[in-house]
């Protein structure tokens, strides 16, 4: 069965097509700068990829594009767009609606419109995906909305309610809703099932690490807390986001800069993080040759990232009674073995200490926790896109 995977961005489509039965992807690609010129690249598998200038004024030609390129006599996969089964759509809120993926109806874009106010850049963007989809492929293919925000809906109050004058939750819904859910989702199933775990009365703590990061305590495989807020802004210091401050560093700069709203969530998004602190990037390769070469202020922005990531698997350790496995993911996590190294060493109090030599050169899952170690330190590489053609593979 072949499963098309959307993440529509404000100005781009990235695209993946997947053979869910034999778990490969058959192409990949991106069409880039819509609304601006247009760039596609295109990957067919074990084939070169393919970059070309092409005109994108809209979402609704850049998906037309990219059905015609994956149907391409040439450098096609498929030789029809009636072989793909049905759409998965990276969404990115799904506001307290959803806790699982849905299959697309006038309902679930209502609420993915009604969250536009939650997720100004994407949600807008997601939904011109999904309709672009349903105009261009045979009517009745299935389109599925896959919410970054889902699985962190088994939080309970107390963890997701912002101490706030209530009228603030019931009139704008602003809570904690936490966001990339599917790749913990996905790294907390992998992780338990790569160790062959029941998730019953497991106390897991998942670490998405990379240019946004986000923790999740996850127990008997459901969320139960999570670092990111209502919005993804929040929790650790990122590469260019501020994660928690004090809440009263905003209207202190504002007064003393005179900035507006819209420059504050400019300066926190954009400007802040390991790059604000360090000034020399957001990248974390390039923090780290920075502070080999004895520049302080990477050396500063990374010893943050550390320690902030220190304290809240501590706190997540706490709140669940224990932590049974630590999951490390994403671009940091799966790749910077000091990085995890140096997060777990002060944790060894709690029972959590890392084997240096199975810690380095790794390459996919692995178990990285000393032999003697009660809790189980693991390496899943997270895949969102597959993580998505499997729920909506599921689903229909
Ligand atoms: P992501 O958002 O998951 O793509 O992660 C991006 C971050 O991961 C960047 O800060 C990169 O520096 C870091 N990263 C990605 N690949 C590597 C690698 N091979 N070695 C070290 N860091 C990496």
């Amino acid at each position: 069965m072949n499963i098309l995977v959307i993440n529509c961005g404000s100005s781009s489509c990235k695209f993946q097509l997947f053979d869910v039965d034999k778990g490969i992807v058959l192409a990949k690609g991106n069409a880039d700068r819509i609304g601006i010129d247009g760039k596609l690249s295109y990957k067919p598998a074990g084939k070169d990829e393919i970059e070309k200038e092409v005109s994108l004024p809209d979402h609704k030609v850049a998906v037309k594009l990219v059905l015609a390129q994956l149907t391409d006599p040439e450098t096609g996969v498929i030789s029809d767009v009636s072989e793909i089964a049905a759409v998965g759509h990276r969404v990115l809120h799904g506001g307290k609606y959803y806790s699982e993926s849905v299959i697309v109806n006038d309902d679930v874009k209502k609420v993915i419109r009604d969250c536009f106010d939650l997720g100004p850049l994407h949600n807008p963007a997601n939904l011109i995906g999904i309709e672009a989809c349903e105009a261009a492929l045979p009517a009745g293919t299935p389109q599925v909305a896959v919410f970054d925000t889902a699985f962190h809906q088994t939080m309970p109050p107390k963890a997701y309610m912002y101490a706030l004058p209530y009228e603030y939750y019931e009139k704008y819904s602003i809570r904690r809703y936490g966001f990339h859910g599917t790749s913990h989702r996905y790294v907390s199933k992998r992780a338990a099932e790569f160790l062959g775990l029941d998730t019953k009365g497991l106390k897991m703590i998942t670490c998405h690490l990379g240019n946004g990061s986000s923790f999740a305590a996850v127990k008997d495989g459901k969320c139960v807390d999570t670092s990111m807020g209502l919005t993804p802004l929040a929790g650790i210091c990122m590469g260019t986001r501020t994660g928690d401050i004090d809440p009263a560093i905003v209207p202190f700069i504002q007064k003393r800069e005179g900035k507006t709203a819209e420059e504050m969530d400019t300066l926190m998004n954009k400007k802040s993080g390991v790059l604000g602190v360090s000034g020399v990037g957001s990248d974390f390769r390039d923090l780290a040759k920075a502070a080999g070469e004895g520049n302080e202020r990477a050396q500063l922005a990374l010893d943050m990232f550390v320690y902030q990531g220190q304290k809240i698997i501590g706190s997540y350790a706490a709140a669940m009674g224990g932590v049974d496995v630590i999951v490390f993911t994403a671009g940091i996590g799966e790749n910077t073995w000091n990085i995890r190294e140096q997060m777990i060493a002060p944790l060894e109090f709690m029972g959590a200490k890392i084997d240096p030599a199975k810690n380095t050169g790794i390459r996919s899952e692995a178990v990285i926790s000393a032999d003697d170690s009660k809790v189980k330190i693991v390496v899943i590489p997270t895949n969102e896109e597959l993580a998505i053609a499997q729920e909506t593979q599921a689903l229909i």
